[in-house]
């Protein structure tokens, strides 16, 4: 079966097609000619991964899904949530500076706890179904570790004690929010 994953990103995509395996043909925006910048104007992570879908269904008529994910951190009312590439800046995505204004924000707070919470939203034909994935943990008060990208060194699972970026990528990607989506996605599309 032929599926558009609504994505130029090569982490996501060979990470998807492991978990998916022989059954799929995973297609990227690239491989079906769609250069488009497709708005992500959205106030929730449900919206936009629904708009990148649908977009890709209505103008290429492909089958589809696509993600995003945010951090939601509890002491800020949930933010920086579909916010997150863009927090320190609204028009550009600067890791570093996000990480940094995160720290900033939480100084002297009691409640550290964050989520990270991925939505994959998949339109086939004319279904629209959404998958969820979630890792549940708490703002670090200072970076550590090296490994990984974004958020990592100031995340910190439930339980572990230690970064996602201290955690090396492979166990974080075999426990991650965007890992749990996928795995449903997964399983939803060998059922159906
Ligand atoms: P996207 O929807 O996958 O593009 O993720 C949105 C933003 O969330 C990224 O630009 C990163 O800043 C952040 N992010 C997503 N996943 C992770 C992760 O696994 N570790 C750290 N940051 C992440």
């Amino acid at each position: 079966m032929e599926i558009v994953f609504a994505t130029n990103n090569a982490h996501k995509l060979s990470e998807i097609r492991a978990i998916l395996g022989e059954d799929f043909r995973i297609l990227s925006l690239a491989d079906i000619g769609c250069h488009d910048d497709i708005p992500e104007t959205a106030d929730t992570l449900e919206g936009n991964a629904l708009i990148k879908a649908r977009w890709v269904k209505e103008r290429y008529g492909f089958d589809c899904f696509a993600d995003d994910t945010g951090l939601e951190v509890a002491a800020l009312g949930g933010r920086p949530g579909v916010h997150t590439a863009r927090y320190a800046f609204p028009d550009r995505h600067d890791p570093v500076a996000n990480t940094r204004k995160l720290l900033a924000e939480l100084d002297g707070q009691a409640d550290r706890s964050a989520r990270f919470r991925t939505v994959i939203a998949l339109v086939q034909g004319t279904d629209e179904t959404l998958f969820e994935g979630i890792v549940d943990g708490r703002i670090a008060p200072e970076e550590r570790g090296t490994e990984g990208f974004g958020y990592d060194p100031v995340f910190e699972p439930e339980g572990l004690g230690l970064t996602f970026a201290e955690l090396g990528v492979e166990t974080k990607n075999s426990m991650s929010h965007r890992a749990r989506a996928v795995k449903r996605l997964a399983e939803y599309l060998r059922q159906h």
